[in-house]
């Protein structure tokens, strides 16, 4: 196949990689993983349960599924989650029948999920997620990222500003740091280390023939 924009990072395995992308809120992930996702094939990204309110230009089942407190706490009970957590004072949940269909499928997941959610998702050995940490040049940066994006009240970013320091004494649990300063630079980082992932000798070694006979 000719190296091309999709063609270089064609899939080889039989079963999906997961991937768990954490990152202060603000710092840039959404923006980042667009543009990942629109570079890389055999790629998804889990649509995750919510209880929060949709912000302006969030679409119900695409962003997120936006679903009430009541719907969150039975689907939590019927274990439809991989994971869950309460982030910010709102409920989030990750699909486990849609993530483990996509999955069998042959398609890469993305996981956006805070670092509750991933310490869960890290610690069953049989999804084998790789982990990305996504972290701002400077909080004084991340700062003016939320304040610049013009969705959060004062009082939410006051709130996600406390949680950020927090998140990121986590770093050190996770495989990859990619640093969202200049945004082009992360992009880059994100998709190398999916194509390094993807040619990885381990994961390689369990689906891929490679014809050795003439
Ligand atoms: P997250 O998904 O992590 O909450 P967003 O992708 O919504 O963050 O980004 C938050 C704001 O920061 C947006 O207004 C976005 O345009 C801006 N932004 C993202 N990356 C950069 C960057 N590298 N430099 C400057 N601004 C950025
Ligand atoms: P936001 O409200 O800004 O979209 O997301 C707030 C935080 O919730 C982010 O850190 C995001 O990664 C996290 N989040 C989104 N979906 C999930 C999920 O399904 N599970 C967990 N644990 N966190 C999530």
């Amino acid at each position: 196949m000719r190296p091309g924009k999709k063609g270089l990072n064609k899939r080889m395995e039989t079963t999906g990689q997961l991937y768990i992308l954490s990152a202060p809120s603000g710092c840039g992930k959404t923006t980042i993983l667009r543009k990942v996702m629109a570079n890389i094939n055999g790629l998804a990204f889990s649509v995750s349960h919510t209880t929060r309110s949709p912000r302006s230009g969030e679409t119900n089942g695409v962003d997120y599924h936006f679903v009430t407190e009541e719907e969150f706490h039975r689907m939590r009970t019927e274990d439809l989650f991989l994971e869950w957590a309460e982030v910010h004072g709102n409920y989030y949940g990750t699909s486990r029948p849609a993530v483990l269909e996509q999955l069998e499928s042959g398609q890469d997941i993305i996981l956006d999920i805070d670092v509750q959610g991933a310490a869960i998702i890290n610690e069953d050995k049989s999804l084998d997620a790789v982990s990305i940490f996504v972290a701002p040049p400077t909080l004084a940066e991340l700062e003016k990222r939320l304040r610049g994006r013009g969705t959060d009240s004062s009082e939410t970013i006051a709130l996600r500003l406390q949680n950020a320091a927090k998140e990121m004494t986590a770093i050190s649990r996770y495989k990859y740091l990619v640093i969202n300063d200049r945004l082009e630079d992360a992009v880059q980082t994100m998709q190398s280390i999916i194509i390094a992932e993807r040619s990885s000798c381990r994961r390689l070694a369990d689906g891929t023939s490679i014809r050795l006979e003439k």
